[in-house]
């Protein structure tokens, strides 16, 4: 970072210069950007990362990932419309890509979908080698897990999530694609921290969402997910909407 005071927050950019409504003989008007556009703070390492691209194979990587992007689109006299759903737009990119033999590390706790995953890719034409999580059945004592900290209890086998072993078996069985589905937060970060492979995501774990985190996310502004925002406006939501429900009934 810069400084402590001033880092970049993309997140809270009214500007977005580094995508302007202009033709495309314009250049974007970048001098407009915020004091925390990650372009003014930190304009080297944006060019070094640009030049990154120069590289064949990055550059055509990008180039199919923008074309998959753009197809996922179309534009009609109603406007723009999305096309395909992700699963889909995962067999497309793989084709793009050339790729035929595709790795999935998946949750023990969505086996269901990992086959039924594995049925549609391989009806596509793709070698699916699957690893589980619990592959290497490796007890969670290994790890400091106390017997009162397993979620079957103190008295039950309970073997830990194995995100190493399934980054290693993916990664020697030459996979083309490495792809996620419904690892738990943590243990995803160490299969993409140990996988040697490119790596998509299917689905992350949210087990009470249906695996969509974004839903208790659109929710945080609601009564129902208010919790998430820790300050008062919220505790304040809460307390009205329980105040118009007492004075409704
Ligand atoms: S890159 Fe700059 S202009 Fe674009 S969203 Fe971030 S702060 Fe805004």
């Amino acid at each position: 970072m810069k400084s402590d005071a001033l880092y970049p927050m993309c997140a809270k950019c009214k500007n977005l210069v580094c995508s302007p409504a202009i033709g495309i003989t314009e250049d974007p008007p970048l001098s407009s950007a915020p004091a925390f556009c990650p372009m003014k703070l930190f304009p080297e390492i944006i060019s070094r990362a640009a030049s990154e691209y120069d590289k064949e194979e990055v550059n055509e990587f990008a180039r199919l990932a923008s074309i998959q992007e753009f197809e996922c689109y179309e534009r009609t006299e109603a406007g723009m419309r999305t096309t395909v759903p992700r699963v889909e737009e995962l067999i497309q990119f793989a084709a793009k890509c050339a790729y035929r033999r595709l790795g999935l590390a998946f949750c023990l706790g969505l086996r269901r979908e990992a086959r039924m995953l594995t049925d549609v890719l391989e009806s596509r034409g793709f070698e699916v080698v699957s690893v589980c999580c619990k592959s290497g059945a490796e007890p969670k004592h290994k790890i400091g897990i106390r017997p009162e900290q397993q979620i079957g209890g103190p008295e039950a086998w309970e073997s830990m999530c194995n995100p190493l072993v399934q980054a290693e078996v993916l990664n020697s069985g030459k996979v083309d694609l490495a792809i996620m589905l419904g690892l738990c937060i943590g243990h995803d970060t160490l299969f993409i921290k140990y996988c040697r492979v490119p790596v998509t995501v299917l689905a992350v774990k949210d087990r009470v969402t249906g695996h969509n985190p974004l839903a208790a996310l659109y929710l945080a502004h609601s009564p129902y997910y208010g919790r998430l925002l820790a300050d008062n406006k919220v505790s304040n939501l809460q307390d009205k909407a329980r105040d118009e429900e007492g004075s409704r009934s």
